[in-house]
């Protein structure tokens, strides 16, 4: 259902003095796009270099350069736009945002304005494995990214560092659907998981590369939209929750008191957990936009369109669904192996030809739990896919037990191999001759009369007895075979 006919959440809803608001959220997006080089020049995008080290004659604004727009660029707003399911405008044009800021050499950023490359769309949004809610793309346009002022490297002095000036941003925005600083997290978190299954921009927000303006309104439930604040520029999924829950406190407080709200721009302490206000909230207008005259207007064909989405990798919800059709998996383990693509690579990997859920399972709780205590990914996973679908073979044959298998995985994690050789030179091969169990329970029932007359009463015993068993076959009785024979013998 589209959000904004979705009525108000009464367990959404925040409780005030006064009676119920809710919360309206909309968000702005700036990705920073995987290209090698800058929107309009050829300098590198590579982080972490020395100050000014990326910066070309056009990025440093020097008299007479001219834009060339980087056609990667552009292949990766148009991907990215069909991974929103959204419309693909086939002429689009670059504005200029005129304004001055120390870090904005031109005295303007190249942004899109009117006619931006990608028009409206749609994600589906996962609020729970099994609850998903839609929320609608209002555009998503190219920007140039400013470049750095540093005002901490000498005591009268500022600084700025141009490596970031010219970067390729895409500005992804939201409607205002959500209703919940949850189901913004989940916003964010889902447009993230896309971007990086299209491979348009990492997601790294550690380095800036996605962050948020977030925008804020409270009303009462079934009222017009109020009035609304924008928090920029943060840069963390667990930040945008916080700034959400604060900001639409400070409003419902106002209200209640019978203020009104300023639009404004505002910004997001996480150590005092408030927001300030900036600067009351500027308009288009004050921007000056225009046309700019050095660069053509952007047009491109069907055939350009079409080739990018047949080469469209498999995208999250695709996924999730064929892993619960095709290997039988519950939504929520499905929903936690396409969070990343590579984890979902790795877990195909070992569930190809192989009892799904029992992959799947020794992906999520083994090797994830295994991954995440120290501190790694499947990128750098000491045990290969191969390696855990040789051991899930082993324990689908019977050859091993799955208690039996913990050990082997610990012994691929530290010291690799192959698992079905391992089985073999370590003698970890579960025992189903039945001849040496019950030489075992035999033994075990002529040492214990006593255990062996409380059984007949209390048939949970045999608990006590398969314990006993397997510990004197060293953990390697196959336990099936194992409790079969104990039944018979004890005539239970
Ligand atoms: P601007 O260009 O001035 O930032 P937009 O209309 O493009 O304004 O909206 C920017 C963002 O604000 C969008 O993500 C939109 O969903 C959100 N938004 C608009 N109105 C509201 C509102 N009343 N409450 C919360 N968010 C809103
Ligand atoms: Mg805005």
């Amino acid at each position: 259902m589209n959000a904004h006919s979705r009525p108000a959440d009464p367990k959404k809803l925040i409780k005030g003095a006064t009676g119920d608001w809710e919360i309206v959220i909309g968000l702005e997006i700036h990705a920073q796009v995987t290209s090698n080089a800058k929107l309009f020049s050829g300098a590198s995008t590579e982080f972490g270099g020395e100050p000014n080290a990326h910066v070309s004659l056009v990025d440093a604004a020097m008299p007479g350069m001219l834009p060339v727009i980087n056609e990667e660029c552009v292949r990766q707003a148009v991907r990215t736009g069909l991974g929103l399911n959204a419309a693909i405008n086939h002429r689009s044009v670059f504005d200029r945002k005129n304004y001055f800021y120390p870090d904005l050499p031109q005295g303007y950023q190249i942004s899109q304005y009117k006619h931006p490359i990608v028009g409206e769309g749609e994600i589906a949004v996962d609020l729970s494995p099994t609850e998903q809610i839609s929320v609608g793309i209002e555009r998503l346009h190219l920007e140039q990214d400013a470049g750095k002022s540093m005002h901490d490297q000498h005591p009268t002095m500022s600084f700025v560092d141009l490596n970031r000036s010219g970067v390729a941003l895409m500005e992804i925005v939201s409607k205002p659907d959500l209703r919940s600083a949850d189901e913004a997290k989940a916003y964010v978190s889902k447009l993230r998981t896309i971007l990086r299954y299209i491979g348009s921009c990492d997601g790294d927000m550690e380095k800036g590369n996605l962050r948020a303006d977030v925008n804020v309104s409270v009303r009462r439930p079934g009222e017009p939209f109020g009035t609304r604040c924008e928090i920029k520029n943060v840069n963390s999924i667990r930040f945008i929750g916080q700034a959400v829950e604060v900001e639409a406190r400070r409003q419902i407080g106002i209200l209640e008191d019978g203020g009104k709200i300023d639009q404004e721009t505002r910004l997001y302490d996480p150590g005092k957990g408030e927001t300030r206000s900036m600067r009351s909230k500027e308009e288009a207008h004050d921007y000056r936009y225009f046309p700019d005259p050095d660069l053509l207007p952007l047009e491109f064909d069907d055939a350009f369109v079409d080739d990018l989405k047949q080469h469209l990798p498999e995208l999250p919800d695709a996924k999730k669904a064929r892993f619960i059709a095709d290997y039988g998996l519950s939504p929520y383990d499905a929903s936690v192996l396409v969070a990343e693509r590579d984890q979902a690579d790795y877990f195909e990997a070992v569930a190809k030809g192989r009892d799904g859920k029992a992959a799947a399972n020794w992906v999520i709780n083994e090797l994830f739990g295994r991954l995440n205590k120290e501190g790694k990914d499947v990128s750098t996973s000491p045990v290969s896919a191969a390696q855990l679908g040789g051991l899930v073979d082993l324990i689908g044959e019977g050859v091993i037990s799955g208690k039996i298998a913990k050990d082997l995985f610990e012994i691929l994690w530290t010291e690799g191999g192959d698992p079905r050789e391992l089985v073999e030179t370590r003698g970890m091969k579960q025992v189903t001759d039945t001849g040496a169990i019950e030489k075992a329970v035999d033994e075990i029932i002529a040492a214990n009369p006593d255990k062996v007359e409380q059984v007949k009463a209390k048939p949970t015993m045999l608990g006590w007895f398969v314990g006993q068993a397997m510990k004197a076959s060293g953990g390697k009785a196959n336990p099936q075979a194992l409790n079969d024979i104990l039944k018979a013998k004890l005539g239970i």
